[in-house]
């Protein structure tokens, strides 16, 4: 995770705000002068409409950091206000720049007038009673999926969480459908809302100069939005082999499990048997599919504990590991200011994440370090996000991002892939390398959790862009969404869905109208970043193996794609690291190779497919 600026997503709260009497202003203005703008007036729009952002976003993030570490009554209500300030009037920027759509301007002025136009999420129409019903209706679904909760018959009613959990644990597979119904009564009532929400927001994208909302979250990637989705479908294509295995063998063992009734072999998997509400990763089922064979695994926590290692020395090791590649120190007000520990006496949000409160060099992790190897994990993930966010701290506003939305996580995770044993014996955790034969039951382990997301993170926009396309009618929003279930993931619903069930509105992101593409593509970039890495690092062994730790060569190739930030196309920063501007899953199948080969051999006999 990490704290975006409050650019993209604030968009839809800025909704709330009465701003529509400028907007309208802003339109009018647009349809009158349109014969008078010139590439100055462009020019000078976009410099001065960032120096405005830029002073009304400090507050704001320095008042959102408040917040989240010191949850009460004033910082929520201070932090809500000026957040919505900024995010109202960059809206109101942003339809102002669309006012320069037919106006001749250099390559650099344009790209930075079409990041601001395309920063919406959901556009608000001109029309202020449409505007405001909107804003209305996407703060009523996100409250309607926040309150979710499920009352059994008997027993007491359950939260998201106690079902989560109970998710990962459960093993009978009649309290697992139980859980799962019971969550997905949330969603029927968010549908009408959602279809309402759908002709609203595509209105304003139609002002904007798209077809449809559709149109306008495809057009955020520097490629014709036609394009988009079948680049994507390619890059699946070349996983899909390796889901393929995976898939055939976690579906003969829980057929072992529960019963070859319970699943039957030649269908897809029932939704609710896989360790997580959505079925979108199988980390939690590791113990039911994971290799018989008695493994070496080292275990970090304890290694961590034995060393003598605390909370900060865990961050300490985390910034020398970037330190070895070449990079600065971290300042010190990263850590005067940074949230390390869970404060005794206040209510904070754990949740871990990275920021930079003054885009410049105030960088500060949010966490509430537990002694773990699984978080000494994420401290090097946050930090990941920490040095992006430096290293394009230099460049105009809008270009202050990573390079498309996958990129940010895909740093972070790219950092992650590089704590391996190797990397652990180095810095002095480990005395021993586990020699290769203990490999399968760790990538069993990854790729339960990022190879089975994976399908996930392609259907759920899919689903989305026919829904807003009009390709997909509200009558058939049910329907579509199983069948991109089952042509994707290979996993079905476990009976038969309601016509009226909107299972979509189960799951946080659709009635939060939160993009999901980036996590795909977080997903695939990742592991093509690692290997490239890795081959300038001069790691000839196996890449799931490899640690970039020490390599400065690595560190400088990183560091040239981290520094251009959104400046360019995003093809142009994958190719200035991997030497190709296309995506390419070849290393999510070089990473996984020794778990292909034992998966195939598992799967000799039985039948795969769904
Ligand atoms: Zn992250």
């Amino acid at each position: 995770m990490f704290r975006q600026k409050i650019t993209m997503p604030a968009l839809v709260v800025a909704m709330a705000l009465g701003t529509v009497s400028c907007e309208q202003q802003a339109q009018n203005q647009a349809q009158g002068n349109a014969q008078a703008l010139t590439a100055e007036d462009a020019r000078n729009f976009i410099t001065n409409a960032q120096a405005e952002l830029e002073k009304l976003q400090l507050p704001a993030v320095q008042a959102a950091w408040a917040y989240a570490t010191y949850i009460n009554q004033d910082t929520s209500a201070v932090s809500a206000y000026l957040s919505e300030k900024f995010s109202s009037r960059q809206a109101e920027l942003a339809k102002e720049a669309a006012k320069f759509n037919d106006i001749q301007v250099d390559a650099d002025t344009r790209r930075q007038l079409n990041l601001l136009v395309n920063s919406f999420v959901l556009a608000p129409p001109s029309e202020s009673a449409k505007s405001e019903r909107l804003a209305k209706l996407s703060s009523e679904l996100d409250g309607m999926y926040g309150k979710g909760k499920y009352c059994p018959e008997k027993g007491e009613c359950m939260s998201l969480g106690d079902m989560t959990a109970k998710m990962a644990k459960v093993r009978d597979h009649k309290q697992l459908l139980d859980i799962w119904q019971g969550w997905r009564q949330i969603s029927p009532p968010m549908k009408p809302l959602y279809e309402e929400l759908v002709t609203l927001a595509n209105e304003g994208a139609q002002e904007l100069g798209f077809e449809d909302t559709s149109d306008l979250w495809r057009g955020k990637y520097d490629m014709p939005a036609e394009e988009f989705g079948p680049e994507l479908d390619r890059t699946w294509n070349q996983v899909k082999p390796f889901y393929d295995a995976l898939h055939c063998h976690v579906r003969a063992k829980l057929g072992e499990h529960y019963g070859t009734d319970v699943v039957p072999q030649d269908q897809p998997i029932p939704a609710h048997l896989l360790g997580n509400m959505w079925a979108q990763t199988w980390g939690n089922i590791y113990e039911l599919v994971k290799p018989e064979q008695k493994m070496t695994v080292p275990n970090v926590t304890k290694a961590l504990k034995d060393k003598g290692y605390d909370e900060i020395k865990m961050v300490k090791q985390a910034e020398s590991f970037f330190s070895s590649l070449g990079f600065d120190p971290l300042p010190e007000t990263f850590w005067e200011r940074s949230q390390f520990t869970k404060p005794r006496d206040r209510d904070v949000i754990c949740h871990a994440s990275a920021w930079n409160i003054d885009d410049k060099d105030d960088l500060r992790i949010k966490m509430c370090i537990q002694k773990t190897g699984e978080e000494f994990n994420v401290i090097h993930h946050e930090l990941g996000h920490n040095y992006y966010q430096r290293a394009y701290n230099q460049l105009p506003l809008v270009y202050r991002g990573s390079a498309n939305d996958g990129f940010h996580e895909a740093i972070g995770d790219t950092i992650a892939l590089s704590i391996t044993p190797k990397y652990l014996k180095k810095i002095g955790l480990i005395e021993n390398i586990p020699d290769a034969s203990n490999d399968i039951g760790m990538l069993m382990q990854v790729a339960l959790d990022k190879i089975a997301f994976i399908p996930f993170g392609l259907m759920v926009d899919q689903w989305r862009w026919k829904v807003f396309s009009g390709e997909v009618k509200p009558e058939d929003y049910n329907k579509a969404w199983w069948e991109l279930r089952e042509k994707y993931q290979g996993v079905r619903a476990p009976i038969e869905r309601p016509a009226d069930a909107f299972d979509p509105g189960a799951k946080y992101h659709v009635p939060g109208n939160t993009p999901y593409t980036r996590y795909f593509l977080a997903h695939i970039l990742q592991f093509q970043f690692h290997k490239a890495l890795c081959e300038i690092a001069g790691d000839t062994g196996p890449i799931h193996r490899c640690s970039i730790y020490g390599s400065k060569e690595a560190g400088n190739a990183l560091n040239a794609m981290l520094e251009m930030g959104q400046s360019r196309p995003w093809q142009e920063a994958l190719e200035s690291l991997t030497g190709s501007p296309q995506m390419d899953a070849t290393a999510v199948l070089d990473y996984f190779a020794p778990l292909k080969t034992w998966l195939d051999k598992q799967n000799e006999g039985r039948q795969c497919g769904f």
